[in-house]
């Protein structure tokens, strides 16, 4: 023959030494001719089996290896004679065979098996029962978040208490993302099973697009529903952190496929920066300040985590507190804002706006308390209140005005609103054709047909409809088409522009250009000069509210204005 070692196999010499080698790496081997008799085993053999280094010899056959391991509990679990008939056939049948070993004393060995030619097999032996224990265990603590497949929040914890621990400092930013009115999209995709998985799918495609900007060197983790953490190491700060939540914000930008659907996603972010106000030990905490903040100013943002908003979160939570008790404490009341007929000049209704009077902080703005009310679900309860105090109030004023409540989002998304308000009127008897209630468009945003259906069967109540601070949302335009209001509001914002702002004067010219044509009537907000309300006028807008014309005031103040102005009308 050409080439002998190619038919005798491996020069036994170079085994030795492999062995030898393997010794220290711990792997055990172990080589056996092609009678099954021992040819030679490294020390870490005899060491995983639990043998004393002389007890292995060349020569012994496998049974008499296996009988000497039964003596040291290190024996198959399986019964010793099945188990040497099954490695004979493996050494028969398989060029290179791995497989997993369970042994009497608990552990786990994986055993690879390569043939050799003279009919014999070489093998090596690991104990793997402390890796198998620790992915058992990973797998049981939850280290990936199964729904997305990103670390978990164990991971983050984990790797967050490193980070915090002394010796450990390095510039550390924590971005916390959320999606903004996820709960409103998930709403829209339905209940059940399906929609369920349909969101799942949905926080999958999130999370793909979110890793793949999130830096190779960063933690990308799932908090909860759809909030993500990213932990970035080691980055030059802060402009990394803005550089991630910009990218991020951007992957998030393209539409979204969901149960057949295409949606638009927007995520707002909160940043904390271990190195500003010591350390990474709050850093998760102030993010969600910040992402809170964020989210507070409309969503979309990114905010930076500053020491002002742990007082404001510290006042807002003892506001909630407050809130819970100040409807049965009878602490809260409404002021009427009139609405000026700009063609006769006549006041023609009012706004009831909700007041908090606070018993130690005095009166509380709406724009404090309604979101808090929103987000504790107390706004169902205090909208009802609002709604039947101000129709029985204003149902009995002379010239039967009529009378505007805001209805919050919240209250729309819940199809019970419909009984509400016919409670109301029947209560108070006031017609429903004095009833204007007035919708953002945060009502129809990503709510689809359900809040859509709820102002339908409003509407055929005989109450009207209007559309609150028109122009300050990003699709106002759209809901004119998909519902037949009956009143526009100009926002104040784009009245205070006037008369100096061309800007504002166009965009008001348009909007009651668009009331016009559609026959939708329009009311300019927070007019504040006689030069605002002749401009009104001249443009033809139906009505106008505004400090000029009156602040709003308690009820009985109310009246009295209607009241007198009836009067001044009169002939003398
Ligand atoms: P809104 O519905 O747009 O109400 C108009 C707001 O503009 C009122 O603020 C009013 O006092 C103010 N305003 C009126 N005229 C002028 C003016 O000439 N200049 C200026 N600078 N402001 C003027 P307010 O009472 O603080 O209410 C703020 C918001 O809170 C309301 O905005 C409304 O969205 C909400 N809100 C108030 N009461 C309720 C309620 O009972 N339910 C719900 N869901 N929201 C309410
Ligand atoms: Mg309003
Ligand atoms: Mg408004």
């Amino acid at each position: 023959m050409d080439n002998p070692t190619a038919v005798t196999g491996p020069d036994p010499g170079v085994i030795a030494d492999a062995a030898a080698a393997l010794d220290q790496l711990g792997l055990a081997l172990s080589v056996f001719d092609g009678e099954s008799r021992l040819r030679l085993a490294n020390e870490a053999f005899a060491a995983i089996y639990r043998l004393a280094p002389g007890q292995v010899r060349a020569g012994m056959t496998l049974a008499e290896i296996v009988a000497l391991r039964e003596a040291a509990n290190t024996g198959p679990a399986m019964a010793a004679r099945d188990y040497v008939a099954w490695r004979a056939r493996v050494a028969q049948a398989a060029q290179r065979f791995e497989s997993r070993v369970e042994l009497r004393d608990g552990r786990s060995l994986v055993i690879v098996h390569q043939s050799l030619p003279d009919g014999g097999w070489v093998s090596t032996h690991e104990d793997v029962t402390e890796r198998q224990r620790r992915e058992l265990q990973s797998r049981q603590l939850g280290w990936n978040d199964p729904a997305t497949g990103l670390a978990s929040n164990a991971v983050l914890a984990a790797r967050l208490e490193a980070l915090a621990r002394p010796g450990a400092e390095m510039p550390v930013a924590v971005l916390v993302f959320d999606i903004d009115r996820f709960k409103s999209v998930t709403q829209m995709l339905g209940l059940g099973l399906e929609a369920r998985e349909t969101t799942q799918a949905l926080l999958r495609q999130i999370a793909e697009r979110l890793s793949k900007v999130a830096g190779g060197s960063a933690l990308l983790a799932r908090l909860a529903a759809d909030r993500f953490v990213l932990v970035q190491t080691g980055e030059t700060q802060p402009q990394a952190a803005r550089t991630a939540a910009w990218a991020m914000q951007q992957a998030l930008d393209a539409p979204f496929e969901a149960g057949g659907r295409r949606l638009l996603l927007h995520a707002s972010v909160g940043i904390a920066l271990a190195a500003e106000y010591g350390g990474v030990g709050a850093c998760l905490a102030r993010a969600d300040l910040a992402l809170l903040r964020a989210k507070s100013e409309g969503g979309g943002r990114i905010r930076f985590y500053e020491p002002e908003m742990d007082a404001h979160h510290h006042r807002s939570q003892a506001l909630e507190m407050d809130l819970r008790h100040a409807l049965e404490n009878g602490e809260f009341e409404i002021h009427y804002q009139p609405f000026l007929d700009l063609l006769t000049n006549e006041i023609v209704g009012f706004e009831a706006l909700a007041r908090w009077r606070h018993p130690a902080r005095g009166m509380v703005p709406p724009t404090d308390f309604i979101p808090l009310a929103e987000q504790t679900g107390l706004i169902e309860k205090l909208g009802s209140w609002v709604l039947e105090t101000a129709c029985r109030t204003v149902a009995l004023w002379p010239g039967a005005p009529s009378i505007a409540v805001n209805l919050s989002p919240v209250q729309v998304r819940n199809p019970m609103i419909v009984a509400t308000v016919q409670e109301a009127l029947r209560r108070s008897g006031l017609e429903a054709s004095r009833l204007e209630l007035e919708i953002t468009e945060g009502v129809l945003l990503c709510d689809g047909p359900g809040s859509l259906a709820t102002l339908q069967r409003l509407k055929s109540l005989g109450v009207r409809i209007s559309m609150d601070d028109f122009g300050t949302g990003y699709s106002s335009l759209g809901y004119l088409r998909n519902f037949a209001f009956d009143r526009i509001k100009i926002d104040r914002s784009f009245v205070s522009g006037l008369p100096a702002s061309r800007d504002c004067a166009a965009i008001v010219n348009a909007i009651l250009g668009l009331g016009r044509s559609l026959g939708i009537a329009v009311t300019a907000e927070g007019v504040e000069t006689t030069d605002q309300l002749e401009r009104m006028r001249q443009e033809g807008c139906d009505e106008a509210q505004g400090y000029l014309i009156s602040r709003p005031l308690p009820a009985e103040q109310a009246r009295a204005l209607l009241a007198g102005r009836m009067a001044q009308a009169l002939p003398a």
